[in-house]
């Protein structure tokens, strides 16, 4: 195949293998698919509880860090992001939700035509393979398998009976008619392993001879010939090459490097790009602004009987029997990766009507997500603000594609977002010392009994506080002189440009963004098709 192709699609993550694949479906449309990381080939990635793994791997994961931020105490936070086939999604936490109604609601309100909930249900149905089956929100035959948590599970229970007792109903499902509720989460595994969009949409299409897929493959560039994007500069195997595109490239890069590249394009803010001789395509002020990202604050408690996963991974014959467990019947906590329990509440109901917080629920316990569990019977209750109003930024530091830009998170910005985050860290506390759940507590090993006043609760979300890895909005969809992409998703200002992944969203949805990347995407796959029929 010639260097020649429709559409070249920039990254294979959450997003970018939705659009190749979908894309190539058409035997007579030629796609390239570009991507930085190697193949997906690591055992740790397909195993559930791999995560732990590549949470650190420099192979798999581009181990960002953030600047030094003003509100964390000056700290430079770890942003774990994906960089192998399938992004994001090969190395996530693998639960799937998709946010609330109200999320997409106000997308369409703030003048975005096509994104309400209504309209884009049909893409977030159209992706899934629900073991549950077909339902009026779910889908039953797309290639995203979606599993339950079958087994029951002592700590989870508890944890679900103590919400209840705080007045948070049980629920079966987080993406069905309302959000809230406590319950177990559903994950994107099919028999025990992950179901990344690698193998959910890219295994299938890689036999097509009108899909080529480029791993270790950087692009550099986008290149730009009288206003329209017209082909890519990448490197790879240390080898500087261009591909060149008669339709549009698709920029699928995430939220940190889809605004990273566009800068380097010479698409972004004119005074940043001036700063570095970068010579200015168009300026949208807006590339790499409006980053938004959900903070996650970790209460860690030890538990008072030896039944938390801390305990299996901390013997030899709990980890033997955790093997044989997902070996001879792909389960237990190898199958179900790290957190279990899911709780979307109000903390502040006054201020909100619909929930503000979640809560991640894991019976294990480490000093960060994803690094050692704990000598002693742990487990957490992780709570993060739904709809933070702090905003961040992503900016190149200099001309070279291969430096990480400088990531500026700005949690905990504004007061509403403080008070929040303390509300939640208070809903955790009540949860814990509820009847359900206190025959489980040992005693609350962080914050601790000493931060009681909301002085020392924000403290400790400064000192503590982490991602939970949702960065998003850097280019964001509008119209106004903020936005980076109109409601297509069309690059403003430039031809045959699109940017299709998280940094689309206007506003962060309220949960986990892997299931919203993938429904973006498979919008987007129509409307691209639908403005190629009319030219
Ligand atoms: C550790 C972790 C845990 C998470 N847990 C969950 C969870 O449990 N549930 C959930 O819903 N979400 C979770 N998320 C978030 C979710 O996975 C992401 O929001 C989503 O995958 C992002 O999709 P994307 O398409 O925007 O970007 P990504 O999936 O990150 O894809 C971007 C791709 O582009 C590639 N790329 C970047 N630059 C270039 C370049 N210049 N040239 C070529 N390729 C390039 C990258 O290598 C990557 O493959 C988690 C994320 C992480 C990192």
């Amino acid at each position: 195949m010639s260097e020649q192709f429709d559409y070249i699609v920039v990254g294979s993550g959450s997003a970018g293998s939705v659009l190749a694949a979908r894309l190539s479906e058409d035997p007579s449309t030629r796609v390239l698919l570009l991507e930085a990381g190697p193949p997906d080939r690591s055992f740790w990635i397909h195993l559930p509880i791999g995560y732990g793994k590549t949470m650190w791997s420099t192979k798999y994961n581009w181990c960002f860090h953030t600047d030094p931020d003003p509100n964390m105490n000056g700290r430079r936070i770890y942003w774990p992001r994906g960089k192998t086939l399938g992004g994001s999604s090969s190395i996530n936490g693998l639960i799937y939700i998709r946010g609330q109604r109200e999320d997409y609601d106000h997308w369409a309100a703030l003048g975005n035509k096509g994104w309400s909930y209504d309209q884009v249900l049909p893409y977030f149905v159209r992706s899934e393979r629900n073991q549950r089956g077909p339902s009026a929100f779910h889908g039953g035959t797309g290639p995203l398998c979606v599993s339950n948590i079958d087994a029951r599970n002592e700590l989870i229970e508890a944890f679900i009976d103590g919400a209840g007792e705080c007045g948070i109903p049980r629920t079966e499902d987080f993406n069905g008619a309302m959000q809230e509720g406590a319950g177990y989460y559903q994950l994107t595994t099919w028999k025990g392993w992950r179901c990344s969009t690698a193998k959910a949409y890219l295994a299938p299409a890689r036999g097509r001879n009108n899909l080529r897929i480029a791993t270790r493959a950087q692009a550099t560039g986008i290149l730009i010939k009288n206003g329209r994007a017209v082909g890519v500069r990448y490197r790879q195997h240390g080898r500087d090459l261009e591909a060149k595109c008669n339709a549009e490239v698709l920029l699928a890069a995430g939220a940190i490097q889809s605004p990273q590249l566009l800068q380097l394009s010479g698409i972004g803010p004119v005074d940043l790009l001036r700063n570095f001789g970068i010579p200015v395509v168009a300026d949208l002020p807006g590339v790499g602004e409006n980053l938004q990202d959900h903070l996650q604050v970790r209460l860690i408690y030890e538990c008072t009987k030896p039944i938390t996963t801390n305990d299996a991974l901390n013997s030899w014959i709990g980890r033997i029997r955790l093997g044989l467990e997902w070996l001879l019947l792909r389960s237990g906590p190898l199958a179900v990766g790290i957190n279990q329990g899911g709780c979307f509440t109000r903390a502040i109901p006054s201020e909100s009507t619909t929930p503000d917080i979640q809560f991640h629920v894991a019976t294990l316990s480490a000093d960060m997500a994803g690094g050692a569990v704990h000598p002693y019977s742990g487990f957490t209750l992780s709570v993060c603000q739904l709809r933070p109003e702090s905003r961040g930024s992503v900016r190149i530091r200099s001309t070279n594609p291969f430096e990480p830009p400088s990531i500026q998170p700005n949690y905990l910005s504004t007061d509403l977002d403080r008070r929040t985050t303390v509300a939640a860290l208070r809903v955790a506390r009540s949860i814990a010392a509820s009847p359900a759940m206190q025959p489980y507590v040992k005693r609350e090993v962080k914050p601790g009994p000493e931060a009681d006043d909301d002085a020392s609760l924000l403290e400790f979300a400064r000192n503590n506080g982490a991602t939970i890895f949702h960065p998003s909005g850097t280019c964001r969809m509008g119209s106004d002189a903020m936005a980076v992409v109109d409601e297509r998703l069309r690059v403003h200002g430039v031809q045959g440009l699109r940017v299709i992944d998280c940094s689309v969203m206007p506003t962060l949805v309220s949960g986990n963004t892997n299931a919203p990347a993938i429904m973006m995407a498979e919008k987007a796959v129509d409307m691209i098709r639908a403005d190629a029929s009319v030219g």
